[in-house]
């Protein structure tokens, strides 16, 4: 499958015209970078230095390049020599090709730069610094009280995040900081970088964190629920996963949905999407934090806090069935703490509800999928994955062991 370029490959003309699109207008508005990633100019750009990443150790030549991409070889060349210059890639050595001489591998350099993925969960933040492939160089967690008040939580995170880059300094770790993704309890409004009446600490209703948290860090601040940054982590780093549609649901302090429709994450016009704890099952049940009564989440939290996984899981199974019949997806992950305490437990249980509609597993990556997916948010447009929209007016980025900015 081709990744999609901003012009119309039928026509040779229109494929070199990469040169000419400073910006891609159609896309979304990007991360205001750092100098040294000036070579992303254009969506091109972004797309090849995505199939770099994506072609991992082994490389890609210049030739299969312009294969994926559609792209005549003398863009690519022109691309390719861009983010060689800003260190963004590097020639690895040659291998053969069909007919003709051994053809140059190109890598991605994955310490040419690095993002923080911060999750804000309910009783905990977590931290990490990740290189360019999305690995995890440092990971710090500490707890949080988040009904504390919003200088509270803002001190925590800053001390968390200076530390953090402190450390990954110490270790050697060089490179850009581009910014910080953060992956919150909706709901909230990832366009504007503002929380909404979190699940269970309302006093957040409107708070602009992307912007209070940009002016501490001195980073750009990209937000999201924790549920979507967990999914789009699991579309950029799984192959497996990409092109098809899946449900990440996530049970930890509250219950929510990822959704990948089509390889995209779906997070509907106003974030709204997902809010899969909050279907109601029971009709004048339980009252739920969210002011509604017999919610899905409150009623799984409820089986959870009775020590009955049994019960949660055949709840969680009920939800993920009626997602399953809505949506038709191809397969139901499930992630967080309490999913992550007793996985097979909760697999099978799902599972047994679903009976065959759809494949259950537990989602790779452990405890770190929300974090590891909040720092994927800085990094996707840079791999032409974007879909995402940074909040307005941010400070650029940082590096690692500078003084300024945190
Ligand atoms: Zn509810």
């Amino acid at each position: 499958m081709r990744d999609r370029v901003t012009t119309d490959p039928a026509t040779d003309e229109a494929r070199t015209t990469d040169e000419a699109q400073p910006e891609n207008a159609s896309a979304a508005p990007r991360l205001h970078l750092g100098a040294n990633l000036a070579a992303l100019r254009g969506h091109n750009s972004a797309v090849v230095l995505g199939l770099l990443r994506d072609a991992g150790e082994r490389g890609a030549s210049r030739t299969e390049l312009a294969a994926r991409t559609g792209l005549t070889p003398q863009a690519v060349s022109k691309i390719t020599a861009r983010l060689r210059a800003a260190g963004l890639a590097a020639e690895a050595g040659r291998r053969a090709s069909t007919g003709g001489k051994p053809a140059a591998v190109l890598r991605l350099v994955p310490t040419a730069a690095h993002a923080v993925g911060l999750h804000l969960d309910r009783d905990a933040l977590t931290v990490t610094l990740v290189d360019l492939t999305g690995a995890a160089v440092a990971t710090r967690t500490a707890p949080l009280a988040f009904g504390a008040g919003e200088r509270a939580v803002l001190d925590a995170v800053t001390a968390e995040v200076a530390a953090l880059l402190s450390q990954a300094g110490a270790a050697g770790a060089p490179g850009a900081v581009l910014g910080v993704g953060v992956a919150a309890p909706g709901p909230l409004d990832h366009t504007a970088g503002v929380l909404h009446r979190v699940t269970g600490f309302p006093q957040w209703d409107g708070f602009p964190l992307c912007e209070a948290l940009g002016a501490r860090l001195g980073l750009p601040v990209v937000l999201d629920k924790d549920t979507n940054a967990a999914a789009l982590g699991l579309v950029l780093r799984g192959g497996a996963f990409r092109g098809g549609s899946f449900a990440y649901l996530h049970l930890g302090t509250g219950l929510g949905a990822g959704l990948v429709l089509g390889g995209a994450v779906h997070r509907g016009a106003r974030t709204g999407a997902g809010e899969f704890g909050h279907q109601v099952l029971q009709l004048d049940g339980p009252p739920c934090p969210c002011g509604d009564r017999g919610c899905l989440e409150v009623l799984c939290l409820g089986a959870v806090a009775d020590g009955d996984t049994a019960r949660a899981a055949r709840l969680l199974g009920i939800g993920a069935a009626n997602l399953v019949r809505l949506l038709d997806i191809d397969l139901v992950l499930l992630g967080g703490r309490t999913v992550l305490a007793a996985p097979e437990p909760y697999a099978e249980g799902v599972r047994a509800v679903l009976a065959g509609a759809a494949p259950v597993a537990v989602a790779p990556g452990g405890g770190g999928t929300v974090v590891e997916g909040a720092a994927e948010l800085v990094l996707a447009p840079l791999f032409g994955r974007a879909g995402f929209i940074t909040c307005p007016d941010q400070p650029t980025g940082t590096t690692i062991g500078s003084s300024g900015g945190i």
